[in-house]
């Protein structure tokens, strides 16, 4: 294989159960990837330790040279500060509480760190060459197990005080509605995202009411989406009632940061993609006041998928590490 010479990121999008590796240049091709289970019982030595053999076999197996490496972008879920380089929690991860991890991964790598929380670097990446080019403020909405989105202005994340900026999937929605994994009840995420979505197709299967969803062994919001878009009446109101909680949770986002543009992404924003966005702007259209310049905010389907996040992480590595030291 001929050595592919360019200045390279190592890039990491790490989730509960997954991690995908990238090498990347500076333009955003992915000249390498690799995506492999990770277990939750790592210790961030030997998580770091891992990934960093795992790289360099990357680097190794496609031609790239280890010396073209300029930094490590790292993105994954948990809180963080991407600033400072510390996870204060990482459920995903052996329940860990304040790592610092990017000097671990540093430490590691032998490169410079920039880590970032997920949606924060799924909107960097969505920035830079997908849904979110030229587009200020943009807000990258993820609907999926969770919901989060990643903000961003000015060509920046909004991280906030403590980098929990964008949490909207825990605005309420319903105050007397379900209970929620934060603890809160009536939160967007409690009422729109996957399980959210199965859980009131079941509870209306439950309720005596005829769909072809009686048939399934297992519901998921995927299985309502097929068959809401067979015509099936409880799955099409279902998808009604996501719309409409959906339409709530972006209206109070408009409000706050008056985006130019609003991507959907995630596994239920992109699955569902042809039910959703539609009826949503309609939803949002009729709830945001005509004081509001209605034509201001898109709302559009995310691009980069699976690899806004690795692309965000490159991100970090030609934008932020650029900045604190000449690469
Ligand atoms: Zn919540």
């Amino acid at each position: 294989m001929p050595t592919v010479r360019s200045p390279l990121a190592a890039c990491i999008d790490i989730g509960g159960t997954k991690a995908l590796l990238g090498l990347v240049d500076p333009a955003g091709h992915i000249l390498a990837r690799e995506r492999f289970g990770v277990a939750a019982d790592y210790r961030p030595e030997e998580l770091a330790a891992l990934l960093a053999a795992k790289m360099r076999v990357l680097a190794e197996r496609s031609g790239c040279r280890w010396a073209d490496v300029r930094g490590l972008g790292y993105s994954t879920t948990g809180m963080l500060d991407g600033r400072s380089g510390m996870i204060f929690t990482s459920p995903n991860q052996g329940g860990w509480r304040d790592v610092p991890f990017a000097s671990i991964l540093s430490a590691a790598f032998v490169l410079p760190v920039r880590i970032e929380m997920d949606a924060n670097a799924a909107a960097l990446g969505e920035a830079w060459l997908g849904a979110g080019r030229g587009a200020d403020p943009f807000a990258l909405v993820i609907v999926g197990t969770g919901i989060g989105a990643g903000l961003m202005i000015d060509g920046k994340v909004l991280r906030g005080w403590r980098g929990t900026a964008g949490e909207i999937g825990h605005m309420c929605i319903q105050p007397d509605g379900p209970d929620c994994n934060c603890g809160g009840r009536g939160c967007l995420e409690s009422l729109a995202s996957g399980p959210a979505i199965a859980l009131r197709a079941r509870q209306a299967l439950a309720h005596g009411q005829t769909s072809i969803l009686s048939q399934a062994a297992a519901i998921d919001a995927e299985l309502v989406f097929q068959a809401a878009r067979m015509g099936d009446a409880l799955a099409q109101t279902v998808v009604g009632q996501t719309v409409a909680y959906l339409s709530i949770g972006l209206t109070n986002l408009i409000h706050l940061l008056n985006p130019e543009v609003i991507a959907l992404g995630g596994g239920v924003g992109a699955g569902g993609a042809d039910l959703l966005l539609e009826p949503l702007r309609a939803a949002v259209a009729s709830r945001v006041g005509p004081w509001v310049d209605l034509t201001g905010t898109r709302i559009i389907p995310a691009e980069q998928g699976n690899e806004a996040g690795l692309l965000g992480a490159a991100r970090l590595v030609w934008t932020e590490l650029e900045q604190d030291q000449p690469l």
